[in-house]
């Protein structure tokens, strides 16, 4: 590992402050769980880590404001996974944190660093995604909220500037139930990043909303607002081909240590409807 400069500062003021000093050669630790490795393996060499863990103004809660749930940064994973408000209305958010690494790690990992550190493969991101969430950034101009499909880019890499940190993820509360599921692919029980990771709404009106991860450069929305997804009615070939027209963006990495194209975008067929069946049945159970 690089020797880098530890700061821990007390203050959001603090901590913008010297983010603004060092740019891109200053790097934000919250849990570590991405950030550690990273820094261990030099695929990133900052010459300032800023550790965000005693700003005052950073929290782990998770609350409602203005018909939203405010996640703050601080919150990991376990509590998500644990809080009563996210497994009733945003039910593949809390399977998703459910899942991510093991205990220790969902003890120690944030729901803002599963979004910063911008891996495709990223489990809360999908279902963040299918419920519209949009990121709170903090920075020099003062803060700004940014649609979550607006600041994914690809691999480590989002459209937060270098002198911006995240301060909450902010999830609309929906108006109306809706059904929703988390469903993965991975290589091996036990804890593994996934080679599919998916996640859908299907709300009362007829929309379905999906989203999934590690089959290209960052996880992809998608919706159905023909009402054949979300229809209990229609069949299984019927729904297969609107899934496969939905999922056309999908473009996995031909090299990836973890399965080839061929099997995820078959496993993404597979999972997409049974995700569509699992929702259906979690919106008509209420
Ligand atoms: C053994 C193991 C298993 C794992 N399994 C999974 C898994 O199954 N699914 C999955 O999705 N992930 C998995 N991960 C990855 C990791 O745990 C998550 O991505 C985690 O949510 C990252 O959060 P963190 O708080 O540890 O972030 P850190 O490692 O502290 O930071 C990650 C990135 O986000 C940036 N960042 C952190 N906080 C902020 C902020 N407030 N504002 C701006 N930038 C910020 C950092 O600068 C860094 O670039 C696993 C990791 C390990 C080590």
């Amino acid at each position: 590992m690089q020797p880098f400069e530890y700061e821990r500062p007390t203050s959001l003021a603090g901590a913008l402050a010297l983010l603004a000093e060092h740019g891109a050669d200053a790097r934000l630790l919250a849990g570590g769980t991405d950030l550690i490795i990273r820094l261990r393996d030099g695929t990133i060499r900052p010459r300032v880590v800023v550790d965000v863990k005693g700003i005052a103004e950073l929290d782990g809660e998770i609350r409602e404001a203005d018909g939203y749930l405010r996640i703050g940064a601080m919150t990991v994973m376990t509590d998500i996974a644990a809080d009563e408000r996210i497994r009733r209305d945003h039910q593949a958010l809390a399977e998703a944190a459910a899942v991510v690494g093991a205990v220790q790690i969902r003890n120690r990992a944030t729901l803002a660093g599963n979004i910063c550190n911008a891996s495709p493969a990223a489990d809360t991101v999908p279902a963040l995604l299918v419920d519209d969430a949009r990121v709170v950034a903090a920075g020099p101009a003062g803060t700004r909220r940014i649609p979550l499909d607006e600041v994914l880019v690809r691999s480590g890499v989002t459209t937060l500037a270098p002198d911006e940190l995240v301060t909450a993820i902010e999830l609309p509360r929906p108006v109306t139930p809706r059904g929703t599921v988390h469903l993965r692919r991975t290589r091996r029980r036990g804890h593994d990043l996934a080679s599919v990771t998916l996640a859908c709404a299907v709300a009362p009106d007829g929309v379905t909303r999906m989203a999934y991860g590690s089959l290209g450069p960052r996880p992809l929305l998608v919706v159905d607002a023909s009402g054949l997804l979300a229809d209990p009615e229609a069949g299984d070939e019927a729904k297969r081909a609107r899934l496969a027209a939905l999922f056309v963006d999908a473009s996995p990495s031909p090299t990836s240590m973890r399965s080839g194209p061929e099997y995820r975008l078959a496993m993404l067929q597979v999972l997409g409807l049974r995700a569509v069946r699992a929702a259906i049945e979690r919106l008509a159970a209420g």
